[in-house]
């Protein structure tokens, strides 16, 4: 990596480095005479090069590179204040502006890192007139970061609407992906193969049941977030209305000092959290495996093949309700067969 500039390298460790780490002595750039072998630790602690999609370049100037027009959607850590990317840390230096979901806890994360760009609001309430203001903003040649109060803006928090009226107004918008809780207890579950997201499920439980008895015959892993008020009465739920030996695992409190990673079954959860009431605090992701559809028995699986069958021929029929259901493709085209021979048995003149 080559810094360009001596002022821009000490601007950039300024931006990319925690107050308490970064000093003159860390931020040595040089562009005078042939390029020398830096030690492993300097390597770290030097600005990476501005990314090329994000900014641009003048050659040669002495300024910081300036950002190109766009909302960057930020990602922010979810506990730990170090789980944040050299380029966001970069980009909310840069930025005009900083749209917030709450600004003072921005604040305090912004300030950690030595970052003083202007804050304002944008969180549920007021989306619509934020997303008017951002509008503006870019429209006057400004560049503005939205970031939520902890992980990815717009995963189960506010951000959507403002995207949304971004793309309407023809500007551009700019992924700066880090943290989000369900990929991160995504990462530890173990389980292999396509997931759903479903965030919070309904607060109520007849409704959350009724959303449960929808999602149980999935054979994808789905992921749910939970507020720790309601962790025990998800617990029973889920053992009100899924296979007792599905395994689920219980990411809580990921990054900070108290996190734990449990593999469960659906049948020992609600035990699991009764056990030690320390562990019904905090934030938690659930994820579950998907349901194993067994063909011999899968009701929703040969219901769908039999639809499909009165309109395609078996092999496509069999290789559609596998895709749908999960099923097996071989037992679905045994199924198949099977129907179709049942069907043009019951053709037959006797
Ligand atoms: N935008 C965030 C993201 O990218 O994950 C999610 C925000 S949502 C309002 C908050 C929920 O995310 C929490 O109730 C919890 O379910 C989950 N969550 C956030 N931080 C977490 C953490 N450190 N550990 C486990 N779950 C977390």
């Amino acid at each position: 990596m080559r810094v360009r500039s001596r002022r821009f390298a000490h601007a950039a460790c300024r931006i990319l480095l925690p107050r308490a780490q970064y000093g003159n002595a860390h931020c040595t750039a040089r562009n005078d005479g042939p390029r020398k072998r830096r030690s492993p630790q300097s390597q770290t602690q030097l600005p990476p090069m501005a990314n090329k999609a994000t900014h641009d370049h003048t050659p040669d100037s002495s300024a910081p590179p300036k950002l190109a027009v766009s909302l960057y959607v930020v990602a922010t850590p979810l506990g730990n204040l170090r789980d944040v990317t050299l380029r966001a840390l970069e980009v909310l230096a840069a930025v005009d502006m900083v749209a917030a979901e709450d600004t003072r806890t921005s604040a305090t994360f912004l300030g950690a890192h030595g970052i003083r760009t202007q804050l304002m609001a944008a969180h549920d309430h007021n989306e619509q007139a934020a997303a008017a203001r951002i509008v503006e903003l870019l429209a006057s040649g400004r560049s503005v970061a939205l970031i939520s109060d902890a992980g990815t803006p717009a995963v189960s928090d506010p951000g959507a609407r403002i995207v949304r009226a971004v793309h309407d107004a023809g500007f551009r918008v700019t992924p700066i992906p880090g943290p989000s809780a369900a990929i991160g207890a995504l990462s530890v579950a173990g389980f292999e193969g396509p997931f759903e997201f479903h965030g919070f499920l309904p607060p109520k439980s007849a409704a959350r049941r009724a959303r449960l008895r929808q999602l149980k015959a999935l054979p994808r892993t789905l992921v749910l977030y939970e507020a720790p008020h309601r962790i025990v009465e998800l617990a029973h739920d889920l053992a009100a209305e899924l296979e007792p030996a599905r395994r689920i695992v219980v990411a809580r409190e990921l990054t900070k000092r108290f996190e734990n990673v449990a593999p469960l079954t659906v049948a020992g959860l609600k035990d699991w959290l009764e056990h030690d009431p320390n562990r019904q605090r905090g934030e938690f992701v659930l994820v579950i495996e998907g349901a194993r559809p067994d063909a011999e028995d899968n009701a929703e699986a040969l219901r769908v093949l039999g639809l499909l069958l009165a309109e395609l021929p078996v092999n496509a029929a069999a290789r559609l309700a596998a895709a749908i259901t999960g099923a097996s493709k071989n037992a679905m085209y045994a199924h198949a067969l099977a129907q179709k021979a049942a069907s043009a048995d019951r053709a037959q003149p006797t």
